[in-house]
């Protein structure tokens, strides 16, 4: 049952493939990161019903200088696939970290936070010890995805397509940041699944 006395439960954890999108999409502000890298989507504050708040303070808005000596890891991290990166932070602070204001009272501490965690639970270290790469042929069933993160990190992720391709990888992790397998409110959104490589980028020349 919620109780909003009690603030939220869980965050779900979200890791994006960018070679899914950013095949088709020019993706300008994704940046080198190596041929197997996944970027941050967020770090959302759940319910365990299943459901999420959002939007929970919108008198705070979110200040990009907070984050200044972080931008560096961020643009590489968390780059946005469609927009500026500042605007997908904006996004992601506004409507999920203002959730969790009591664990992260300021963006500086959310988003320090988050880095740490993405370094620490590396999906593609998970993926490439069970020998699961990106290629243009070869297909993979969701479950040996899963396996692979449960192996090294004791968690079962959930993982989620689009068009049969990998998009998202969502990893339940607690408020000590321990990560957990979902419970039956999350589930996988298709059985097998390709990983497209990342198409070979020109450098961008956007500033
Ligand atoms: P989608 O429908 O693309 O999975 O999700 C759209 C948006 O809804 C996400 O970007 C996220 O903000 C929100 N959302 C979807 N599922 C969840 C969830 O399980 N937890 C939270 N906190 N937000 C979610
Ligand atoms: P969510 O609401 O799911 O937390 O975040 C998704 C929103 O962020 C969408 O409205 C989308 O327009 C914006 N956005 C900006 N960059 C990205 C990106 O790289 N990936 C995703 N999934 N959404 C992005």
């Amino acid at each position: 049952m919620r109780d909003e006395a009690k603030g939220f439960d869980y965050f779900m954890f979200v890791r994006q493939w960018p070679g899914s999108y950013c095949g088709t999409h020019a993706c300008p502000r994704l940046e080198d990161a190596g041929p197997f890298h996944f970027t941050i989507h967020g770090l959302w504050p759940n319910y365990n019903d299943g459901t999420w708040p959002q939007f929970c303070d919108t008198s705070y808005k979110f200040d990009e200088d907070e984050v200044s000596d972080l931008e560096e890891a961020l643009d590489l991290e968390w780059p946005s696939f469609m927009g500026e990166n500042a605007d997908f932070w904006d996004h992601e602070w506004s409507k999920h970290g203002t959730c969790a204001l009591d664990l992260f009272p300021r963006e500086h501490r959310f988003f320090k936070t988050v880095l740490k965690l993405h370094w620490k639970y590396d999906i593609a270290a998970a993926l490439r010890a069970a020998n699961i790469l990106p290629s243009k042929s070869n297909t993979y069933k969701v479950s040996e995805l899963a396996d692979a993160v449960e192996d090294m990190y004791g968690a079962r992720p959930v993982i989620h397509c689009y068009n049969k391709q990998l998009s998202e990888v969502w990893m339940c992790v607690d408020k000590d940041l321990k990560p957990f397998t979902c419970d039956s409110h999350q589930k996988d959104t298709c059985t097998e699944v390709s990983i497209p490589p990342l198409p070979k980028r020109n450098k961008t020349t956007a500033s």
